[in-house]
């Protein structure tokens, strides 16, 4: 057993991809010249919030109930005081709202406590605050702060995977793959380029390979070239 986990380990590092960053990155332009993510939010304090509601819930949602939410308690000092029968009332319609009521309180409490109400600008100091794992961190990193990280979601994952970029499933080897085929200056826009493409371009069914622009170096099989329209009578 010991063996073939080895052999497994060697065979992944030896995946080699017939292709540049450059390749990557301009075809990647094509589809999103200017990736932002989907949350809306107007300062780091928000995009902690928002990067919280979101886990298990729709970008969309969020983006609907984020605006009372904030028109009510607009920083740390006056969310780490509010009432939670209040933030139960607001969340509502968000999954999990009560567990992620108590982490937006906590997480304000610690903004205004431990960092004089700033979000920290740093991986190892937003990973302390509740519900912020290194993937959120890395989302507020590049979103709120401009500044390089890689963000690896189950769409980065997928993606990164079926270009050939990593071989691997955890999530920090393939951070680490990626932050070695890219450079440091490209992290920032491959972030946020490899999660919308994931989402709505290689998707984890039915990859929209008819419509990508990466076709061309991409090594995945089989790719779905055929777009099939949903009233389209050679489907039925
Ligand atoms: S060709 Fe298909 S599988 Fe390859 S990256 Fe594009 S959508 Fe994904």
């Amino acid at each position: 057993m010991k063996k073939k986990k080895k052999q497994n380990k060697k065979a992944c590092s030896e995946i080699k991809v017939n292709f540049t960053e450059e390749d990557v990155i301009s075809r990647l332009k094509k589809h999103f010249p200017n990736p932002k993510t989907e949350l809306n939010f107007r300062n780091p304090f928000e995009l902690v919030i928002v990067v919280l509601l979101s886990a298990q819930t729709t970008d969309i949602k969020v983006n609907e109930v984020s605006p009372k939410l904030f028109e009510k308690y607009p920083d740390p000092y006056s969310l780490k005081n509010a009432p939670l029968e209040d933030l139960y009332e607001i969340l509502k319609p968000i999954n999990y709202y009560r567990k992620k009521a108590k982490f937006i309180k906590e997480a304000a409490r610690l903004i205004v406590e431990e960092f004089q109400g700033n979000v920290p600008d740093n991986l190892e100091d937003l990973m302390k605050l509740p519900g912020i794992g290194r993937k959120s961190a890395s989302v507020i990193l590049v979103n709120g702060f401009n500044k390089p990280a890689i963000v690896v979601d189950t769409h980065v994952k997928r993606v990164a995977k079926r270009l050939g970029i990593t071989c691997n499933t955890d999530p920090l080897k393939v951070e680490q793959d990626l932050a070695s085929f890219f450079s440091k200056e490209n992290w920032t826009y491959i972030s946020n380029a490899l999660v919308l493409f994931g989402r709505y371009i290689c998707t984890a069914r039915k990859p929209k390979c008819y419509k990508c622009y990466l076709v061309d170096i991409c090594p995945y099989e089989p790719k779905n070239l055929k777009e099939v329209k949903k009233n389209d009578s050679s489907n039925k």
